[in-house]
């Protein structure tokens, strides 16, 4: 039996339910990846057509026309005019939708002036009662030169007409729809004369477009035939105009509308959701329920992913033979596969809410209400999500941006996220403010410590906001600039659709980052663990010795702590914390915090685990001994090592450092590249350190 395979390219305008169609005909037969060298995502999945054919389907990003204005639209059209490239299709699916015709239309001519075997999909039939639409299949079929199916892929009706379509696509007529000399008979004339193998219309995109395919000399064409641009942005006008006179006249007969039959509540619920004042009241209540529920909902799950953890770590511990093998698995492997599971939870059900908020046709009101006043900073109405979800964790916030298409806007929001206060700072601000603010009110009402709580938080929304801007001004990309604003229908999320893309974000962060954050927590783990053999070997004897010499009677659990801490002190990690006391003096802090700064790179709340170790505080929970630990701990001069100059030289390098290996992960897996994640890390950290450094001197 000999088994063939068609490659298919589905190509559509956003919001045509093009996702909607792959997710259908491959169903979970997915795999998401990168086009080389640049962020769009990849998917392609593959479809079973007959007993011995199947064919394999590329997502392409969604586009409204082959005049490509951002990175995504340069991937459609590279592709399909690149006959070398792997994945060059046997057939181009286009999906459009019921009631966008007119405007879906347009890339689906383009497609067909590229002499590519092409199928037409129109989906969302289900509306077309409610819209009161009709359609002349037979007659689209003949005037736009190609096979239709009629789809919803909500009810899961007409797929298999597509896959029949797909399966027999080399019945399919290759002819375009228009002529592209129409643009300019002269000119074209000319071009046909000197390149009388090519393509018309490749050649006028290889003009006007910033795209290379292999077999042409792109300065050869573009040399002899440039225009100015004036001239060439007139012609693509001209272009889009002749398109639509010929769609225009198609649909006149082919599409019959009657409006008395539409039945909509949309323009109401528009009224309301994009209202100036109760627009975005709805929205912020919306964000902070979901934040909550986040919060709420996780909390369980989490609790439970740690416990799990913990158990078999120390399962792991008492039931495997001692020794350096057992403890790489108990306290480097198995806490590393944990700490990247504790996010899973997070990552779901902020992705379940923004699925559930796109699918429904909220997003794009969002969108629309939000980026007048976000595009300022060179952010995206979109960016929102992300900058609000990093209160939470920078994590899933940081792959929430990916719903952002233009890259340049998802770049700095990716860049500025981590800036705004997650809750792994909290414990970390909590412990500082309560040791060098007074439990005060100011005017009898605001508590002195919340309000140093809520500037902490505000100061990270700001310099957010502030490094947009700086970041709008430095990157210098190709990127579109000007903004669809599109208000698809409202619609019942489908379950399909998100539960999908819900398992998709998960395998990406847990395969993608969390092989970063193993190999990195396993690091933490042995230069935590390990030391010198003379002093970090020896810690149980120099330690009892100390203790038998004072001849005072301790406690054996103190014993205990103590060992912990000079373990700890002696640990490769301590070297480096002691070792880096020269450069944090100047910032206030002895090599103790060194320490817990250093560790803290594992994730920020663990400052306060270490201080509680290096001060020997047996039960790392109970704040108040920390606390009075900290609070008791002097300089040799005398004077307190956490006071007030030094606190809030902490609580401002807490606040801007760039100090969490995860986030460095995923930042690391979303830009497809190490230097924005290092750039960050620099940036933000030397920031940091000025910040912190400044407000010491200044204070002390
Ligand atoms: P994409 O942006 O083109 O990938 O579109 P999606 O697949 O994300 O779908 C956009 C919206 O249309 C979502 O809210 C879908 O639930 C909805 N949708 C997709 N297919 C259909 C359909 O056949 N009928 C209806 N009524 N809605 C659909």
């Amino acid at each position: 039996m000999t088994h063939k395979t068609i490659k298919v390219a589905l190509i559509g305008n956003p919001n045509t339910g093009k996702t909607s169609v792959f997710n259908q005909l491959t169903g979970l037969r997915q795999q998401v990846g990168n086009y080389p060298g640049i962020t769009v995502e990849k998917k392609i999945g593959s479809c079973k057509l007959s007993e011995n054919v199947k064919a394999t389907i590329l997502d392409l990003p969604g586009t409204y026309s082959l005049n490509a204005s951002s990175i995504d639209e340069n991937v459609v059209i590279e592709l399909l005019m690149n006959k070398n490239d792997e994945y060059f299709p046997d057939v181009a699916v286009v999906v459009t939708e019921v009631e966008n015709l007119k405007r879906n239309l347009l890339l689906f001519t383009q497609i067909k002036d590229l002499e590519i075997p092409t199928i037409l999909v129109i989906n969302m039939s289900d509306r077309m009662a409610k819209k009161g639409i009709d359609l002349d299949i037979p007659f689209l079929e003949k005037e736009l030169k190609t096979k239709i199916a009629l789809v919803s892929s909500r009810k899961n009706i007409g797929i298999d007409s597509i896959k029949n379509l797909i399966l027999n696509y080399e019945s399919l007529s290759t002819e375009p729809c228009l002529n592209a000399s129409v643009i300019d008979v002269d000119y074209f004339d000319k071009l046909r004369r000197a390149f009388p193998n090519q393509l018309l219309y490749k050649l006028w995109l290889v003009i006007t477009q910033d795209v290379n395919f292999l077999n042409l000399d792109r300065n050869e064409v573009q040399s002899n035939f440039t225009k100015s641009k004036t001239e060439l942005k007139r012609l693509q006008q001209k272009e889009t105009i002749k398109r639509y006179q010929f769609i225009n006249d198609t649909l006149k007969i082919g599409q019959k509308i009657d409006v008395s039959k539409a039945t909509d509540i949309r323009a109401k619920l528009d009224r309301v959701l994009t209202h100036k004042f109760f627009g975005y009241v709805i929205f912020f209540g919306i964000l902070m329920l979901i934040f909550q529920s986040i919060f709420n909902w996780s909390s369980v799950p989490m609790d439970f992913i740690d416990e799990t953890f913990t158990s078999l770590a120390s399962y792991a511990k008492s039931h495997l033979p001692a020794g350096e093998f057992t403890n790489l698995i108990a306290e480097g492997i198995i806490p590393g596969i944990g700490g990247i599971v504790i996010f899973v939870p997070q990552i779901a059900f902020l992705f379940l809410f923004i699925s559930v908020l796109e699918e429904s046709g909220y997003m794009s009101r969002v969108v629309f209400l939000m980026d007048k006043i976000m595009r300022r900073y060179g952010l995206s109405g979109k960016s929102v999500v992300p900058l609000i979800s990093g209160t939470a964790c920078a994590i899933p916030a940081i792959m929430s941006a990916r719903n952002i298409e233009n890259w340049k806007e998802r770049l700095i929001t990716i860049l500025v996220t981590p800036f705004t206060t997650c809750s792994a700072r909290l414990p970390v601000y909590a412990i500082l403010i309560s040791l060098i603010i007074p439990d005060e009110k100011i005017l009898g009402f605001f508590n002195l410590q919340g309000l140093t709580l809520m500037v902490l938080y505000l100061l990270g929304f700001f310099m957010a906001i502030v490094s947009a801007i700086i970041l709008n001004k430095v990157l210098q990309f190709k990127s579109k600039s000007y903004f669809v604003v599109e208000m698809p229908s409202y619609k019942i999320p489908m379950f399909k659709n998100v539960g999908i893309n819900v398992l998709e974000k998960t395998k990406a962060f847990v395969f993608g980052a969390g092989k970063i954050i193993l190999a990195i927590s396993i690091i933490l783990w042995f230069l935590g663990s390990h030391g010198p053999k003379e002093t970090f070997g020896n810690a149980q004897q120099i330690v009892e010795n100390e203790v038998y010499s004072s001849k005072l009677k301790i406690n054996p659990s103190v014993i205990e702590d103590n060992v912990a801490a000079y373990k700890l002190e002696n640990s490769y990690i301590g070297i480096i914390g002691r070792s880096i006391e020269p450069v944090i003096k100047p910032l206030g802090y002895d090599w103790k915090i060194g320490i817990a700064v250093v560790t803290s790179f594992a994730a920020r709340e663990v400052f306060v685990g270490t201080l509680a170790t290096i001060y020997s505080v047996g039960n790392s929970d109970d704040e108040t001994t920390i606390k009075n630990k900290m609070a008791a701990e002097i300089k040799p001069d005398g004077t307190k090592i956490f006071n007030f100059a030094t606190g809030v030289s902490l609580l401002l390098f807490y606040a801007f450092a760039m100090q969490c290996i995860s986030t460095l992960a995923i930042v690391k897996k979303e830009t497809n590249s190490w230097k924005w994640p290092i750039i960050q890390l620099i940036f933000m950290s030397g920031f940091a350190y000025l910040v912190a450094l400044s407000a010491y001197q200044i204070l002390k």
